[in-house]
């Protein structure tokens, strides 16, 4: 029996795996702190045998991709890459993946030169990974997360964790459910989380989440509905600023809704400023979301009498209209206004150690999503336009790992257009794609059945956990792990000289942990205090170091 992290998505959810003859099957590891397993999970063995798989690598000979041996695949990618280095622009290199091999791929771009290591977030949760940058200082997904098991209310916006990824965040609301959490999601559609589970249901007009959450945030402060220590400690609500340009004082007042004069200017606090952006919705709140105002009551009276423990779910998928940067702005700053960050029951920082393989990237310009989007978590159409327009610079080539970026980004027109004007591409893969087609070249990677993976902090707990992963059979076919690959290509690139090992002991080394302890248990605890840290023993990663209302960083970016 192996320890196995289950790689049929991003999630890595604890698995076990037994093989008896040529049958391996798959298992939720009950021990581990995430465990699997959803149907897409259990099916993780199919792909073993499939009859699609990529089982050499592949090698572009006219208008065919032909099989070839390692030697000949390397050789060719090397080649192409060393031309970028030679001609003093590793920049012109972006390499695209979906998390899987993230901290091996910061590792690789930083080694080469490029800062274009560029995801898929524009597409998918970029919207409420920045909104939780300006307002908490916080990151992706993982790193911020309701508590559900210990929450007495959770709103849920536009979200449905019971059909969608990771099956753990499923079994936590039920232990949640158990002990008599309510839920309220607002969706224009019925969805299961909705159907099965929901106290209210509050459908709402697509696009007007952000006039909803504004509408609560009004209801609320008129109503006295806002934690004013926690808001005078730890944010910049009190914060004065100019009404006639936005722009901040350095003074904060007491009274957190203050409106005046100072200087001769007219100032006012980012609190009651936020207020009166709740006043120009709120009036037409039927008209605008469709919403009862009943269902904004509910909500914030549920919000506020159940304080702290209770929640509005930082979300997933939201790049649903223009404005989702603004709708999770102002999803975070409601929880702070009922004073729930870090709390038992409200949302909970993850606790997450950092594992980090490079000293610093040796890019000397900027990402190139970057330079139109300074503070995007990725846009990858950015790369699309350089390939194809030049600017802001080139990019010549690309290196695909595990997605497929006809199915993933939209403009297929553009894509196509983008992936044939290419110098050159290599894909990463376990399975043919459309992308696969206008490869040069294709290195064919093992399941994660087959190959070992580095110790890893696991996805999505609040707590620090390391978990491994082993293989539970040989290779079936010419395919290599995907640190193979890049440990390789470095190699060859004359950019480091690591192994497996090399790496893996200095992961141990950096989380502290011992090799024997950690494979004989599959998955260790780091000793962490869990709540009631951030903000009020850390400071936040905001410019302030507290929650900010007023967005500094929007403002000195001229938003
Ligand atoms: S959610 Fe977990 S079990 Fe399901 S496919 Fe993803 S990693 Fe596997």
């Amino acid at each position: 029996m192996a320890f196995l992290r289950c790689y049929m998505c991003k999630n890595t959810c604890g698995i076990i795996a037994t093989v008896e003859g040529k049958t391996v099957r798959v298992a939720p590891n009950k021990n581990h702190p995430q465990p699997g397993i959803c149907g897409r999970g259990a099916a993780g063995p199919y792909l073993l045998t499939h009859p699609d798989r990529l089982r050499t690598p592949l090698i572009r000979e006219g208008d065919s991709l032909v099989p070839t041996d390692w030697e000949t695949a390397l050789n060719e990618v090397v080649k192409r890459l060393k031309e970028l280095l030679d001609e003093g622009h590793p920049e012109y290199l972006a390499i695209t993946f979906h998390d899987y091999g993230k901290e091996l791929l910061e590792r690789f771009a930083a080694l080469y030169g490029t800062p274009n290591l560029i995801g898929h977030e524009s597409v998918c949760h970029g919207p409420r990974t920045v909104a939780a940058r300006l307002v908490l200082g916080a990151e992706g997904p993982r790193s911020i997360d309701p508590d559900y098991p210990n929450s007495k209310f959770v709103v849920f916006i536009g979200r449905n964790p019971l059909e969608g990824i990771v099956p753990d965040i499923v079994r936590r609301i039920e232990e949640g459910r158990r002990k008599g959490m309510k839920i309220a999601v607002v969706d224009p559609r019925k969805s299961a989380i909705a159907q099965r589970y929901a106290d209210r249901w509050i459908p709402i007009k697509p696009g007007t989440d952000t006039a909803f959450l504004l509408s609560v945030i009004y209801y609320m402060i008129k109503n006295k509905m806002y934690d004013e220590d926690f808001l005078r400690r730890y944010s910049n609500a009190g914060l004065l600023v100019h009404e006639d340009d936005l722009s901040p004082t350095n003074e904060y007042s007491d009274d957190l809704l203050y409106e005046g004069v100072k200087g001769g200017r007219r100032v006012a606090t980012a609190f009651y400023l936020l207020m009166k952006e709740g006043e120009k919705v709120y009036p037409r709140l039927k008209m605008i979301t469709g919403v009862d105002y009943d269902d904004v009551k509910y909500v914030a009276e549920n919000l506020w009498d159940n304080r702290p423990t209770a929640v509005i779910d930082d979300g997933w998928h939201t790049s649903f209209s223009n404005d989702s940067t603004y709708t999770w702005m102002a999803a975070f700053i409601i929880n702070a206004m009922i004073g729930n960050l870090d709390k038992k029951g409200g949302l909970v920082f993850a606790k997450r150690v950092r594992v980090k393989l490079y000293d610093e990237n040796r890019a000397k310009v900027k990402r190139v999503d970057k330079v139109r989007y300074p503070l995007t978590e990725a846009a990858f159409q950015e790369v699309y336009r350089a390939v194809l327009t030049g600017t802001p610079y080139p990019i010549k080539a690309l290196m695909v790992v595990g997605t497929n970026l006809d199915g993933r980004d939209p403009n297929s027109d553009m894509v196509r257009r983008a992936l044939q004007a290419l110098d050159f591409l290599v894909v990463v893969d376990i399975m043919p794609s459309d992308v696969t087609q206008y490869a040069d070249v294709v290195l064919a990677e093992s399941t994660y059945l087959e190959r070992d993976e580095l110790p890893l902090p696991v996805g999505w707990t609040l707590e620090p956990w390391i978990d491994v992963h082993q293989r539970a059979v040989d290779p079936l076919y010419d395919t290599k792990p995907l640190w193979w690959i890049l440990f390789e290509l470095e190699r060859r690139l004359g950019l480091a000289n690591d192994t497996f090992e090399s790496v893996e002991s200095e992961i141990l080394q950096q989380l502290g942990i011992s090799k024997e302890e950690l494979y004989s248990r599959g998955s260790v605890k780091l000793n962490a205090e869990l709540y009631e840290v951030y903000p009020y023993k850390r400071e936040l990663s905001t410019p302030s170091g507290k929650v900010e209302v007023y967005s500094t960083l929007l403002y000195e970016y001229g938003y």
